[in-house]
């Protein structure tokens, strides 16, 4: 009854296309919280079609689950894991790790096995003050990593960091720490292939972040990470559409109350359709009053308050029955409201609308949306070569030379 549809082609295409705006040769796709609520499994196999060479997630026990459930053709990536067992059995599985302190290095040490050492990114902390080993820890990091590496009970597979997006010059300034790292590594006679600092927007826009590897989550999943850009322009298409279908629809006149504390009062006699979409599966609450959805390709209002299970739409004169399915979001360029949009009025950001939605909508797969407007929407800047690359990876070819998204 309640949906997200997912199309697996949108996110194939969006990692296809990503991959050409950054131009380096590892694209890492980040399926963690469930793939964006996307579906990890669906969204790391759409990835991979696309050219991805490696999924990420954040806990160690989702990287299992994609392993077991057969994601074997690229290493998954875990960077999230608290001490304990957990460590071993996902090293066991093959997962690579991403170690940030001492004592995590020593953890991956201790959970390899006789001829198969644990494979690890190592994680700097560079800005954010997240996770990540400080400065002050490099040298001896490194140091202890070339010993262990050398052992063969661990294998330094990158380096990696996260940029706070605070603003362009900081990220930048993260930019410059995180090539320190890599000068401290290689000091300490540590040169892993893989060198990972950018995630969406950074692969998008700041190509000084890209370095041969990107961390791609949002992207992927068809939708911009900034609020000064939507998804068409860089030449994304949403892959999750939510829906239900009306489920009552009632006739009544003006004045008439609708939905808690009757914050919403009609102005005319008009039809109230019910829709079995509430905040329990993710429709912001406090998108009461400015939210909309689609329904026969038109736009409507909420009526009231959005509730638990279900939400009101009032649609005038119009003809609705029972059964017809209304969008909540979906691909703007075929009619629905954005997430975007969604998050606007909710005050928050894309990424918590998808991630949000609730275990009782059902996600479905479909390989791709058939869309007359298809192709149309896609690439509406013309690519511009971009500055040189610094560290491996072929020349850049990047749409979007340094174009900040908000920065001041
Ligand atoms: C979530 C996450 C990403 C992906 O970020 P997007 O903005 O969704 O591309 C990359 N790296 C780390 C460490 C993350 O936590």
């Amino acid at each position: 009854m309640r949906e997200a549809i997912i199309d697996t082609g949108a996110i194939t295409a969006n990692v296809r296309r990503l991959k050409t705006v950054a131009g380096v040769p590892e694209f890492i796709a980040v399926v963690k919280a469930d793939g964006y609520g996307h579906g990890a499994l669906r969204s790391a196999r759409a990835a991979i079609d696309g050219g991805a060479t490696r999924v990420a997630t954040a806990d160690l026990e989702e990287a299992m689950a994609l392993v077991r459930q057969g994601i074997r053709e690229v290493p998954v990536l875990a960077w999230s894991h608290r001490p304990g067992p957990t460590l071993s059995v996902a090293a066991a599985h093959g997962i690579e790790i991403g170690v940030g302190s001492n004592e995590q290095l020593e953890a991956a040490a201790a959970a390899a096995g006789a001829g198969r050492p644990t494979r690890i990114h190592i994680q700097l902390e560079t800005g954010p003050g997240r996770g990540g080993a400080s400065l002050e820890d490099w040298p001896t990091l490194f140091t202890r990593a070339r010993r262990l590496h050398e052992s063969g009970r661990i294998d330094v597979v990158g380096l990696f960091s996260h940029l706070s997006g605070a603003s362009r010059q900081d990220d930048l300034g993260q930019v410059r720490a995180f090539d320190q790292g890599v000068d401290i590594a290689n000091l300490a006679r540590l040169d892993p292939p893989l060198l990972h600092l950018a995630a969406t927007s950074a692969a998008i826009w700041l190509p000084e972040a890209r370095f041969n590897a990107v961390r791609v989550g949002l992207g992927i999943y068809g939708l911009s990470p900034t609020r000064d850009e939507s998804s068409a322009p860089i030449g994304l298409r949403p892959a999750m559409t939510l829906r239900a279908p009306v489920v009552a629809v009632r006739r009544v006149g003006a004045h008439h109350g609708v939905s808690y504390d009757h914050t919403y009062r009609t102005s005319r006699s008009t039809t109230l359709a019910l829709v079995p979409l509430g905040y329990a599966d993710g429709i912001p609450r406090s998108a009461s009053y400015e939210g909309a959805v689609t329904l026969h390709g038109r736009r409507y209002p909420l009526a009231g308050r959005i509730a638990m299970d279900q939400l009101v739409i009032d649609v005038g004169d119009d003809a609705v029955r029972v059964g017809d399915v209304v969008t909540v979001f979906g691909d703007p360029a075929r009619g629905a409201v954005s997430a975007d949009e969604w998050a606007r009025a909710a005050g928050t950001i894309n990424y918590e609308i998808v991630t949000r939605i609730g275990a009782r909508v059902t996600r479905r797969s479909i390989g791709a949306l058939q869309d007359p407007a298809r192709g149309r929407n896609r690439v509406t800047r013309p690519l511009a070569p971009s500055g040189t690359r610094r560290r491996g990876g072929p020349a850049v070819i990047s749409a979007f030379p340094a174009r900040p998204p908000g920065w001041s």
